[in-house]
C-alpha cells in the first residue's frame, strides 16, 4: 500500500511538471465546493434578446471544463444571469457572489449593463458573449486582470469584439482552482482500499 501510494505520488509529480501552469494566474480565493468527480453549478439565464448569447457563453465554458465543473441550466430563482436597463455607471458586467465559510460560493447573480454595452459595443453580440464569459470566469473562481501576456477573458483591456470565449490560459486556471490532477490521485488511493 505504502509503495503504491509512493508510486502514485511520483506519477502526480511528473504530471504536475508536464502541465503548462499559467504564470501569474489570479484567483478570487473562493470557488464552488467540489462535489464528487463533477461539480454542477445551476444557472438561470433569463429569456430575452440576449438569451442566445448568454447560453453561448455558458456552453463555451462547458465545452472546455464541463467534464469536472459544469454549468447546468436551471429555472430556480437563485444563480441568476440577467441584463438590466438604466444602470448607473460605465461598467459592462458585474458578478455578485454569496460565499459560505470564507471559501465556498453558494449563490450568485450576474448583471449585464444593457445600456452601457449597447452604447460602447462595436458588435453587440460579441460584446455580450465576451462580458458573459468573463463574469462566468468570476463565478468559477478567477480574478480580474491576471498579469500575463497570454490572451485571457479575465483582462479588462481585452478586445471584447475578438476575445469572446475562454482562452487556453483561462481553462488551465480553472483546472488549478478545482484541483483536477490532485483529485484524480485521491480517487486512485480510494480504489486501492476496496
Ligand atoms: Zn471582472
Amino acid at each position: 500500500m505504502r509503495k503504491k501510494i509512493c508510486v502514485l505520488f511520483s506519477i502526480a509529480l511528473i504530471l504536475l511538471l508536464l502541465i503548462p501552469m499559467p504564470a501569474n494566474a489570479r484567483f478570487l480565493g473562493h470557488s464552488w465546493p467540489r462535489s464528487g468527480s463533477l461539480t454542477r453549478i445551476p444557472i438561470n439565464v433569463g429569456a430575452g434578446i440576449w438569451e442566445g448569447n448568454m447560453h453561448s457563453s455558458v456552453n463555451s465554458w462547458n465545452t472546455h471544463v464541463g467534464h469536472f465543473v459544469r454549468f447546468e441550466h436551471s429555472v430556480a430563482s437563485n444563480n441568476l444571469a440577467v441584463k438590466r436597463l438604466n444602470m448607473q455607471g460605465s461598467w459592462f458586467g458585474m458578478a455578485y457572489m454569496w460565499v459560505s465559510g470564507g471559501s465556498s460560493i453558494v449563490q450568485f447573480e450576474i448583471v449585464l449593463n444593457h445600456d452601457h454595452i449597447v452604447a460602447q459595443a462595436i458588435n453587440v453580440n460579441n460584446y455580450v458573449r465576451s462580458i458573459m464569459a468573463h463574469e462566468l470566469g468570476h463565478i468559477l473562481g478567477l480574478a480580474d486582470n491576471p498579469s500575463t501576456t497570454s490572451n485571457t477573458i479575465m483582462s479588462h483591456t481585452r478586445q471584447r469584439n475578438i476575445i469572446t470565449i475562454p482562452q487556453p490560459f483561462d481553462i488551465e486556471s480553472v483546472r488549478i482552482v478545482y484541483g483536477f490532477m490532485s483529485r484524480d490521485i485521491i480517487n486512485n488511493e480510494e480504489e486501492d482500499e476496496v
